[in-house]
This record gives C-alpha cells, sequence and structure tokens, in this order.
C-alpha cells in the first residue's frame, strides 16, 4: 500500500473510531480494509420505494414549505432573533431521516443543519452506517435557533410541529432516527428518558422510528458512542445494509 492509501485508510479508521464504531467485520485481510466502503449490492442510493410520490414532487413541496418557515414568525422571540430559518438538508426522496432538536450557532449563521461540532459527530456516523448525508434527510424540530441554545420550550414545538410533520408527509421516508430527547419527545409523544427509548422500535405514520444519544451529548460524554454504534447497527441491520 502507498503512502497516500495508507494515509487514507489511517484517516478512515479514525474517523469510524470517532463515530463509535467498535469494530469491523473479520473477513480477511482484503475486505476488513475496505469493510466501511459501500458494497456493490449497497451502492444503489439509498432511496424510498417505487410507491412513493415522484422525487420532483418532492422538491417542490419542499421548496413551498422551505418559504413559508423562511416566513414564519409564530415564536416572537425566535424570528427575532434568528439570522436565518434552518429548513434541513439531504435527498427529498431519502430512506431515513434523522431528527435533531434545533439549530445552533453554526446553523444559525450558515442555514444548514448540523454543521457545528455535533454535526461533524454526525457526519461521521452517518458515514460509519456506508451512507452520506446527501443520500438521508437531516432535518430539526425546530427551524429557529433558541438563544443561547437552550432547550425548545412546549409552545416552541407545537408551533414548528406542522413543518415537521410535513416535511415527513412529502419525503416519506422509511425510517426516522431521532436524534436525542427533544426530538425523541417531539415525534413519538412521550415523556420516557432517551436511555429507555434506545433500542425499541416505534412507528410515525408508515416510518420505523429508532431513537439514539444526541451526537452533543456524545461530545461530553464519549463512552456513549459505543451505545449509539449499537443503535446505528440495528437501524442498519432492519434497512438492509450491511457494515
Ligand atoms: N443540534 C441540533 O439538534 N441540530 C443542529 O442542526 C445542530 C445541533
Amino acid at each position: 500500500m502507498d503512502a497516500h492509501a495508507t494515509r487514507r485508510l489511517k484517516q478512515r479508521l479514525e474517523s469510524l473510531a470517532d463515530a463509535g464504531v467498535t469494530s469491523l467485520p473479520k473477513v480477511g485481510r482484503r475486505a476488513a480494509v475496505t469493510a466501511a466502503q459501500p458494497s456493490a449490492e449497497q451502492a444503489a442510493p439509498h432511496t424510498t420505494s417505487a410507491e412513493a410520490p415522484p422525487a420532483d414532487d418532492r422538491v417542490r413541496a419542499l421548496a413551498i414549505l422551505r418559504q413559508q418557515v423562511s416566513d414564519c414568525t409564530r415564536c416572537a422571540e425566535l424570528a427575532a432573533t434568528r439570522t436565518q430559518t434552518v429548513f434541513g438538508a439531504g435527498n427529498p426522496a431519502a430512506r431515513l431521516c434523522f431528527l435533531g432538536e434545533a439549530p445552533g450557532a453554526d446553523e444559525d449563521a450558515s442555514g444548514e443543519p448540523f454543521v457545528g461540532r455535533a454535526g461533524q459527530l454526525l457526519t461521521k456516523i452517518i458515514e460509519a452506517c456506508t451512507l452520506t448525508r446527501d443520500e438521508v434527510f437531516i432535518l430539526n424540530v425546530l427551524k429557529c435557533r433558541p438563544p443561547g441554545n437552550r432547550t425548545p420550550d412546549p409552545a416552541e414545538v407545537a408551533n414548528c410541529r406542522p413543518f415537521f410533520a410535513r416535511q415527513f408527509e412529502v419525503i416519506a421516508p422509511e425510517f426516522i432516527c431521532c436524534l436525542g430527547t427533544t426530538a425523541a419527545h417531539a415525534l413519538l409523544g412521550t415523556t420516557e428518558p432517551i436511555g429507555r427509548l434506545r433500542r425499541r422500535w416505534f412507528t410515525y405514520g408508515s416510518a420505523q422510528v429508532i431513537c439514539t444519544y444526541h451526537p452533543s451529548y456524545l461530545l461530553r460524554n464519549p463512552a456513549a458512542k459505543k451505545d449509539v454504534w449499537e443503535d446505528m447497527k440495528m437501524l442498519m441491520e432492519r434497512m438492509g445494509i450491511r457494515l
């Protein structure tokens, strides 16, 4: 292996370790080296099934909704303090959506979800699952940054619910992964602690829902990365994505 390939492999393994990946399948020397790359049968885009609306319709519907979100002033404090709304990003026909809590400072500044430190960790987790951010759809319960990154209050979640509900209606994902307590409680209408919601399947409309810890929590508690990786393996297995 040349120096460039060695460096790339080292970076890849470091990224997987950062994402909480604890082991790679033991499938022979060559396969182990490429284990995190999509195999031929996984290489097809991870998009939704044929019954779902055509991608063009979804793009149009999401563009209309994006405009409605950016015009929204339902939460007076958030509308007054935000730089911009953060609609969400990714594949409008994604099989899998990740639902976070609310934009932070970096997302408020850029208009993109999960781009700060927690977002970079989420990207590593997605890539460890052999997916890319462009294949999934990433959105938040709230579309505006709460000042000081405080936890969204129930009235704010209620105001934003029609927006994320419509996003899920349009995208029609087969799977939703709730990142943390706010997302899980908002989507599932439960108050159970996130630790008790993990490792179980729920439904939201026709989507199968799994809950895991928020990447910000992992930044504060790296020991929990292995738990998130267990959750991701459970999700990938049900999605038919071989890791
Ligand atoms: N945390 C979230 O929940 N969402 C983001 O977009 C960024 C950080």
